[in-house]
């Protein structure tokens, strides 16, 4: 089933409208605000929780259940805090970046109500160093929102009061994993914390934090206002609501759109993108969920569900839903190669597995793309990304292990082919 226009919750989402605060309340932001706090954070809570919703930002835990890890009353006088993650740096996603250039005001208007749920005391949206003209949109945004009174003391009248800081970030991709941007937001290097313990428990400041995706934060308001129920009756059991794909690369017609969760991918590329370059007996492999899941190959993911259990049972994820399509013109090998060299430049070099691996992953990784190497190597890397996968701090290692298993899982002929090529020459140059 595929989403009805009357049923988008992002309607500027291509910014054919201004995104200032009066035509973000003539689209319906901010109407009433006080009367959705009113029925108790307990309440919006279940809300949240009967909606199905679950995080956008990759890992989709539960976001309802996240929110009730919070602390009911403060303890020693500590407040809670909500973290807004703003950070979107995963190559191939550029939906919280739409969401802020063009509907910042569901973003502010959802911070103070999911901010109220949990009783923080403050907002903080951390957003992305590169996101400058984004940041300035942002900052106009709260500005316009506390001058309106509907963020700061009594907040849209509701007698609650709360403040909504905007953090920029200085480019590094590790300060999106939820402890790094804790620690950056304190002042210190980005690293990741072990957890447990969770934000929840130990979070900014050492108080209770909640650590939650822009797109995850936007959406509240509209599911307060239409209902859970409402929400809930898109996509399928377990893989409920609307979602922003954004589909990049050999397509026809590359976008950001919401669409229903559980959407068949070829839905999805023939409503929105005008189907894939060269027609579908072109495309190679699809990456689905933004860079750090693996890929599907081009026959696998076209009749695939577009949520969180269809893609798994594919053996990928839906991740962000960053949808980098790949037709057969691309070097895969390379691509992957590329992939690899990112996560060795964006590892923060605290745990063994992650700093030495990802160096060394992508060094034969660059030898297998052009063929340089011996064919044992390719199960040798295998087992070192089985070495790398789960034993590290944060889930910047799985990451670069996925994209290499999901190209040898898939495409071992071709990586094959490349350094039988490669000895054959060696051999006829030293006749
Ligand atoms: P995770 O599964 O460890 O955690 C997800 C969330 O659930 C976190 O907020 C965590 O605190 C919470 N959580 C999990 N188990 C919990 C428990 N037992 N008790 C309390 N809270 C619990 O994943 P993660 O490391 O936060 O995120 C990984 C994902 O991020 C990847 O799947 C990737 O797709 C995505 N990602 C997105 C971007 C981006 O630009 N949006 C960048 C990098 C990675
Ligand atoms: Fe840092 Fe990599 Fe370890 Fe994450 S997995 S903490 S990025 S070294």
């Amino acid at each position: 089933m595929s989403l009805a226009d009357k049923d988008r919750i992002f309607t500027n989402v291509y910014g054919f409208q201004d995104w200032g605060l009066k035509a973000a309340q003539a689209r319906g932001d901010w109407d009433d605000t006080k009367k959705l706090m009113e029925v108790g954070q307990d309440a919006i809570i279940d809300e949240i929780k009967a909606s199905g919703l679950r995080g956008r930002g990759g890992a989709g835990f539960p976001t309802g259940m996240k929110w009730s890890f919070m602390p009911k009353e403060s303890k020693d006088g500590r407040p809670s805090f909500l973290v807004i993650n703003a950070d979107e740096s995963e190559p191939g996603s550029c939906k919280d970046r739409e969401i802020i250039r063009h509907d910042p005001h569901k973003l502010v208007e959802g911070a103070l109500i999911a901010g109220f749920a949990m009783r923080a005391r403050a907002a903080y949206i951390y957003i992305r160093g590169e996101y400058i003209r984004e940041a300035e949109t942002l900052f106009a945004a709260v500005e316009q929102a506390y001058d309106a009174g509907l963020l700061g003391k009594n907040a849209a009248g509701s007698g609650y009061d709360f403040d909504v800081y905007v953090h920029r970030g200085a480019g590094a991709y590790i300060c999106g994993e939820e402890t790094a941007m804790i620690e950056s937001l304190e002042g210190k290097k980005g690293q990741p914390r072990l957890k447990p313990p969770f934000p929840a428990g130990a979070g900014l400041y050492g108080c209770p934090t909640t650590v939650n995706n822009v797109e995850s934060i936007a959406v509240v308001p509209t599911i307060l206002r239409r209902g859970a129920a409402w929400f809930s009756s898109f996509g399928r059991e377990n893989n409920k609501g609307t979602k922003l794909f954004q589909i990049s690369g050999h397509v026809n017609k590359p976008c950001v759109v919401e669409e229903a969760m559980s959407i068949t991918f070829e839905e999805l590329i023939e409503k929105h993108c005008g189907g894939i370059r060269g027609g579908w007996d072109n495309l190679l492999a699809v990456i689905p969920g933004g860079s750090s899941v693996p890929l599907v190959p081009g026959e696998q993911i076209r009749n695939a569900f577009m949520d969180f259990d269809g893609l798994k049972e594919l053996g990928s994820g839906l991740g962000t839903a960053g949808v980098i399509v790949m037709d057969k013109s691309t070097d895969v090998v390379r691509a992957i190669s590329r992939l690899s060299y990112f996560y060795k430049h964006e590892s923060c070099g605290q745990c063994t597995p992650c700093r030495e691996g990802t160096g060394w992953m992508w060094r034969v990784m660059k030898r297998l793309e052009t063929g340089d190497a011996e064919i044992e190597e390719i199960d040798m890397l295998q087992q070192v990304t089985k070495q790398v996968e789960g034993h590290t701090i944060c889930a910047l290692g799985d990451a670069a292990a996925w994209p290499i298993q999901g190209l040898i899982r898939h495409f071992r002929p071709e990586i094959e082919r490349r350094i039988n090529e490669r000895a054959g020459a060696m051999q006829e140059a030293a006749e």
